[in-house]
């Protein structure tokens, strides 16, 4: 594995990984909350229901023990009336009203019996409320005899009364009822004097002496231990869910079991407040757990999208190619990125939380460097193109710089330091001075190719001071041949004037040679304050040059009173000849006056104070085509011509700061004219 995959791609991976694992165990707490909390609910609800179903339970077997109880209290009743009528009896005529009597006040009673020590019968009643049981004898469907006689033992025994075990009976019509005897013990004393027999109705029981209020809501029955039914009372409203509660019915010699059920009141589904309340709490939880879950979804994309802008800005900081640098108030450095890192030489620890002097200032410069950040942290706003400065490697070597500072504004929009982007002009420092020489090379290319143009004028040119001198030479010696006898009308004056003559002539031809010279020469390029008339004298005598061969005037419009330019002068020289050569040779073939004007002024207002200067032809003129491409490099028209000339005079004006333009003259001919800035 590279250092790279070690040292980039692995803790990627592993952030990524530990966001993943993160995140999973992020979902498994609300997987175990929304767990807990159904687990919650679920056993509130059931608790809810079962506390409900136990109260439901409750009020049945209350409810069956009070009916118990009131049955109870009926049956004592009813044997107290039995023992009024036996007490009251003496015989059947006066036991018959009385029984009949009785049998209306107790409509659960089927027949009364009375019946002496030995069983015997004394007199019978049946209750005239009921139809009469199946057979023509009412006696023969009274209780078998065997019966009676065990359950009036069981009575005997018991010292009081019993009850026999219930049997069915059948009527007429095919309907029956169950029934159950009583037998009760009459006596005086230790006496025994005979039995009363009541047959009772056990529906009849349970209608007589339940109030309607249990029977509304329930049912009650009696039932055998083993559950067989023996007679029911009352309907069950059937709910969704039946509820039952038995009661053991003791009586004397007979054992019953009183049940009671009841259906359910109300639907299951809110079965009573604490339920409905439970569920709905358990629904505005579940709700809430919903909300909380979108909202936790919603913050969990927010954040991914926040790490995404942010891994986004991180990169975009690390590719960029300008450094960054954020400052405090107090001038301490805050952030570095890594170009900023690369172009110094540090380590961003050691550069964050560097004050003054920053360890990247050159040490001879970090007086002037904290002065400026002194007034800039005094307020001052910074200059929005930015500045040049020079910084310092970490190796010791210096390289330019531009810095481009900004007030560094947090969110709540306060001022909190400063932001610099600083940018290496290493390079276009060594660009700008590649084009700088190949410039001048240029530039002397064109010279000497001019150089070439008027080697042959001149060698014609110093054809004539040198015939002159020579001329001058021949005729002084003539003069000065013969001492004593100089030609007549001759003096000492004119050999002295065709000296003055030579000198001229000699100096005039040096001029020539000499202006050629400093033409070729590739001087120190300096710039100083030039009078404008030495600019056109320098040139002139190579203009007049040629102005002579070719019948051109020229004209010098220079006054001395003109402040001095600042200017390379060699090459405004050159600009100078090259407008008159062009102006002179656009003069070759028309006919009629051919001037040419070279002349300084002062620029015209409204331009700041300078110096213009104007070379005007009689020439051709320049047409529209030749205009559109006039300053165009090794564009010309001429069969000799270079095409160079127009370009370089632009080039090397516009280095001075001035202007190169040209326009018509009337009536024929053109000016060009360009400006000079004036020296301070
Ligand atoms: P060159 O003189 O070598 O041709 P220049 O750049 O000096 O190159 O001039 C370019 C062209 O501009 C010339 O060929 C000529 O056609 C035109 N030109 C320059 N000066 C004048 C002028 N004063 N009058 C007319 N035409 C001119």
């Amino acid at each position: 594995m590279s250092a790279f995959s070690l040292h980039g791609l692995r803790p990627a991976a592993l952030a990524r990984l530990r966001a993943l694992r993160h995140a999973g165990r992020r979902w498994r707490l609300w997987g175990v909350l929304l767990l807990v909390v159904g687990v919650m609910l679920a056993v509130l609800v059931w608790l809810a229901r079962n506390h409900e179903i136990d109260e439901v339970q409750r009020v049945l077997d209350r409810d069956n023990a009070d009916a118990a109880q009131v049955l109870r209290q009926g049956l004592a009743r009813r044997l107290q009336d039995l023992h009024g009528l036996a007490s009251t009896s003496t015989s059947a005529e006066d036991w018959t009203p009385a029984a009949l009597a009785l049998l209306d006040r107790h409509r659960d009673w089927l027949r009364l019996e009375w019946r002496d020590a030995a069983l015997r019968p004394l007199a019978a009643i049946d209750s005239p409320y009921y139809p009469a049981f199946l057979g023509d004898d009412s006696a023969s469907h009274a209780m078998p005899e065997q019966e009676v006689a065990e359950t009036c033992a069981a009575a005997r025994k018991l010292g009081g009364a019993a009850y026999a075990d219930s049997r069915f009976a059948r009527r007429a019509g095919g309907v029956g009822e169950e029934v159950m005897e009583l037998c009760m013990v009459v006596q005086q004393g230790q006496r025994l004097l005979g039995y009363m027999l009541v047959t009772y109705s056990l529906g009849g029981l349970l209608d007589a002496m339940l109030a309607p209020a249990y029977t509304q809501r329930q049912s009650v029955a009696f039932t055998q231990l083993d559950g067989t039914r023996l007679a029911v009372h009352g309907g069950a409203r059937r709910g969704a869910r039946l509820f039952v509660s038995q009661h053991v019915f003791d009586l004397p010699g007979n054992a019953l079991v009183l049940r009671m059920e009841g259906g359910r009141q109300t639907p299951d589904v809110l079965p009573n407040v604490m339920t409905a309340l439970v569920t709905g709490l358990s629904i505005a939880l579940v709700t809430v757990l919903v909300l909380l879950a979108r909202d936790f979804r919603r913050r969990q994309q927010a954040e991914a999208e926040l790490a995404e802008a942010l891994a986004f800005r991180k990169a975009m900081e690390n590719s960029l190619v300008t450094g960054l640098r954020a400052r405090d108030l107090q001038g301490r450095i805050t952030y570095v990125n890594p170009a900023f890192c690369a172009m110094v030489g540090f380590e961003p620890d050691e550069l964050v939380g560097q004050s003054v002097p920053s360890p990247y200032w050159p040490p001879e410069h970090a007086h002037e460097y904290g002065q400026r950040q002194a007034v800039r942290l005094a307020g001052d706003a910074p200059p929005r193109e930015g500045m040049e400065s020079v910084f310092m490697r970490k190796d010791g070597t210096r390289f330019p710089v531009l810095i481009i500072e900004a007030p560094l504004i947090s969110t709540l929009g306060k001022h909190s330091g400063w932001m610099g982007a600083v940018l290496d002009l290493t390079a276009q420092r060594r660009a700008e001075e590649l084009s700088r020489a190949s410039q001048e090379r240029l530039q002397a290319s064109a010279r000497l190719a001019t150089v070439g143009e008027m080697a042959s004028l001149m060698s014609h040119e110093l054809n004539q001071p040198l015939a002159a001198i020579s001329s001058y030479a021949t005729g002084s010696l003539n003069l000065l041949r013969d001492d004593d006898a100089p030609p007549p009308g001759a003096t000492l004056a004119d050999v002295r004037t065709a000296l003055a003559r030579i000198a001229e002539q000699a100096g005039r031809a040096g001029k020539v040679i000499n202006s050629v010279h400093d033409l070729v020469r590739r001087r120190a390029s300096t710039r100083q304050a030039v009078a404008p008339r030495a600019l056109i004298e320098a040139v002139l005598p190579l203009v007049q040059l040629q102005a002579r061969k070719l019948g051109i005037t020229v004209r010098v419009h220079c006054p001395d009173t003109l402040p001095r330019a600042w200017c390379e002068h060699t090459m405004i020289e050159q600009v100078l000849l090259n407008l008159a050569r062009n102006g002179m040779q656009a003069m070759a073939e028309v006919p009629g006056p051919r001037v040419l004007t070279l002349r300084v002024g002062a620029a015209p207002a409204p331009h700041r104070p300078q110096l213009r200067f104007t070379v005007a032809d009689t020439g051709e003129g320049i047409g529209e085509e030749v205009g559109r491409q006039l300053f165009t490099p090794f564009f010309t028209t001429k069969a000799e011509g270079m095409g160079l000339g127009l370009s370089l005079c632009r080039t090397v004006i516009e280095q001075h700061g001035g202007a190169l333009a040209y326009a018509p003259q009337a009536p024929r001919g053109t000016v060009f004219s360009f400006t000079l800035a004036i020296a301070a």
